[in-house]
């Protein structure tokens, strides 16, 4: 259920709104609009009429909302969500592009590799250091040390860091290191983990499951928004289908599709979704043709030695190839890259300014 609020509701109208609804145990998620306040209401809200909300002071109308999932949806919040992101935003006219290899290997590869996407426009740095392998004999990630070569690597080059978080038991100390988290495709319905990650409050990067359906992948960040966390960007990595010729098959429907119906921003992973490094630029300009906010895309110093996904990951010359492809796509559909030099961001629990 959305409660609209008339343009000129004052804030205690608002309040007792809320009170009202927390009162019939379901709880409030308020969204305030440029003219407009809308008051999410979400939990079992079948059973209480819309008329309890209808009467009160300030209240303009009250919709149900169609969908399964609410807060995800567009209609409780039709325009686009815009999530900052040390010093730039996504989901606005800016396409972002994060980059870095599949797994951190090395304190020297990291740091190496992240100097030189910086050079050539990448705006965050990813790197996994928990890695879900298919085969529990294959490279599991440094961990912690893992962690601390990317803070060192993001204190040197000023790039965010995107890292995936495999269990709940993991979240209190990477929120200590990374600026956005990581669900990546295997967890994408592990709800103990989605709502660890809506209870914190730092930006994450959901992927979409092999086999989830495009309502799947909503109702996943319903949780993490149910949380209180509304920092979420979603993400198209392919999905599993009779064809062998590439690893997944890109979605390219699910980017404008998840444009229409949520407010949250969307990116593609043409790396995953591809499996082959010819593929990934070709895929990437398509993405953001369709209206993908962002790319996730993997790079490595030295593909052929990598120690996981090297067949897909782009070299370094590769990868400022792409980023200039993607620039004129860009430029075409009046959409512009972040400018790949933005203030160095603060190190994470300096609050000095
Ligand atoms: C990754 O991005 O490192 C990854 C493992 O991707 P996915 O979860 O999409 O397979
Ligand atoms: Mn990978």
């Amino acid at each position: 259920m959305m409660i609209i609020m008339h343009p000129g509701a004052t804030q205690e109208q608002v309040d007792h709104v809320i009170e009202r609804i927390e009162d019939n145990n379901l709880s409030a998620h308020t969204s305030v609009g440029v003219n407009q306040t809308v008051i999410g209401v979400v939990g079992e809200s079948h059973s209480v009429s819309p008329h309890v909300f209808e009467t009160l002071l300030g209240v303009q109308s009250v919709q149900r909302i169609s969908q399964p999932y609410k807060l995800a949806s567009r209609q409780f919040h039709p325009e686009n969500s815009i999530i900052p992101l040390n010093g730039f935003t996504i989901g606005g006219d800016e396409i972002l592009i994060i980059a870095g290899p599949c797994s951190v290997e090395s304190r020297s590869q990291i740091i190496e590799i992240a100097q030189i996407i910086k050079e050539t426009g990448a705006n965050a740095l990813r790197g996994g250091v928990f890695k879900p392998r298919s085969s529990p004999y294959s490279f599991q990630g440094l961990g912690e040390k893992g962690l601390n070569y990317l803070a060192e690597a993001r204190k040197l080059t000023g790039l965010p860091i995107v890292v995936e978080v495999m269990a709940v038991s993991q979240v209190p100390e990477m929120i200590k290191y990374v600026d956005m988290l990581q669900i990546g495709a295997r967890n994408m319905q592990n709800f103990n983990l989605l709502r660890a990650v809506g209870d914190t409050r730092i930006p994450v990067l959901l992927k979409r499951g092999m086999s989830a359906t495009i309502e799947d992948l909503l109702l996943a960040a319903e949780y993490i928004l149910a949380g209180g966390n509304n920092q979420v960007v979603l993400c198209e990595r392919g999905i599993r289908t009779f064809e062998t010729a590439t690893r997944n098959t890109t979605d390219i429907n699910a980017i404008p599709v998840l444009k229409s119906l949520t407010h949250l921003p969307v990116i593609l992973d043409p790396s995953h979704s591809t499996g082959h490094a010819n593929y990934v630029t070709p895929v990437s300009m398509a993405a953001v043709a369709a209206g993908a906010d962002g790319i996730m895309v993997e790079v490595h110093q030295d593909p052929a030695h990598a120690i996981s996904d090297g067949q897909q990951s782009l070299t370094p010359e590769d990868f400022a190839r792409m980023v200039s492809k993607i620039k004129l796509i860009a430029e075409v559909i009046d959409r512009r890259l972040v400018p790949a030099k933005f203030p160095i961001p603060r190190e994470k629990g300096d609050s000095s300014s």
